[in-house]
């Protein structure tokens, strides 16, 4: 079917009637599993790089479909990227993930990360959703963490200023998979954020340079007063590196995989109190 030729709208390709199908068919399955309630929220904790405290959780969206099992974000949240299912999902999220750090302690300082996705950051909804989440919850705002995407999104003047609203409510704001996206070193200081979370291909020890990456990366943010979390650390290695470099926080497979809820509650770790 490929060798169609490009530029040549073919709509009977059987391939490419067969993928957008399955596109429909997904994208019906997944709005009806959201009202059906059978999306769940994995936590994996963040820990302090010093210490080796859990200062928060990053919230992770899992669809738990009958007959099929617990599938990971790879396998719906493109789909739900096209439309605005994913802003249904994010709100879900923020409500869910926000019920259950009040439960785990609200004398705790500990914080929960919720990904919002760039559409419902261009959203004016956002601020609203936020805000219904946090009283629903009875949570101070500065417990809530929003993990945003450097691309695109943060650079629009709209998200940009739901962004700066949002922190004026004491709402906090991590970029995402920093270094991937088109920020530069030299503009981190008008980045709108208290945190950076540096993407785990800067953990990588094939990469060429990455110590030297890393330590710039942790260094300029520490200059500029943003706190880093280093993702994907999966060995000792990495981790003793990161304590020599200076990097705040610290999540990966080496230190907790992502879990449910309950198994955070059973979690026996010393948490950040203060
Ligand atoms: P992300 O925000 O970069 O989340 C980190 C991903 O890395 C998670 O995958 C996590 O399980 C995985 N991870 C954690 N530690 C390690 C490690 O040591 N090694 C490796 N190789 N991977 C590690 P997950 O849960 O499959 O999520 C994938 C992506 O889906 C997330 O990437 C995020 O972009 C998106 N996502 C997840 N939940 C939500 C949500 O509620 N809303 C939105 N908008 N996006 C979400
Ligand atoms: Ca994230
Ligand atoms: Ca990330
Ligand atoms: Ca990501």
């Amino acid at each position: 079917a490929k060798s169609a030729g490009k530029g040549r709208a073919d709509l009977c390709d059987p391939e490419l009637v067969r993928v957008s199908t399955e596109r429909v068919q997904l994208e019906a399955a997944l709005r009806r599993a959201i009202d059906d309630g059978e999306l769940r929220a994995h936590y994996q904790p963040i820990f302090t790089v010093g210490e080796g405290l859990v200062t928060g959780y990053e919230a992770l969206v899992r669809w738990e479909r009958p007959d099929v099992g617990l599938v990971a974000p790879a396998g719906f949240i493109d789909v739900a990227e096209q439309s605005d299912l994913i802003c249904e999902i994010d709100a879900w999220m923020l409500l869910r993930a926000c019920a259950d750090l009040a439960t785990w302690g609200r004398e705790s300082t500990s914080y929960v990360t919720v990904n919002i996705s760039p559409r419902h950051l261009a959203r004016a909804r956002l601020v609203e959703d936020v805000v219904r989440a946090l009283e629903a919850a009875d949570l101070p705002a500065s417990r809530l963490v929003l993990e945003v995407t450097e691309s695109l999104g943060v650079d629009e003047a709209r998200s940009a200023d739901q962004l700066q609203a949002l922190r004026t409510l004491g709402v906090h704001v991590a970029i995402d998979d920093f270094g991937t996206g088109y920020s530069s070193m030299s503009r981190l200081h008008e980045l709108p954020a208290d945190l950076l979370k540096i993407d785990r291909s800067f953990l990588d020890p094939e990469r060429p340079g990455w110590i030297e990456a890393l330590s710039l990366i942790i260094g300029s943010a520490r200059a500029v007063g943003l706190r880093t979390v280093a993702e994907g650390v999966e060995s000792p290695a990495q981790l003793a590196l990161l304590r020599e470099l200076g990097c705040d926080a610290a999540q990966g497979f080496h230190l907790a995989h992502p879990m449910p809820a309950q198994a955070v509650m059973e979690l026996d770790l010393p948490d950040v109190r203060s």
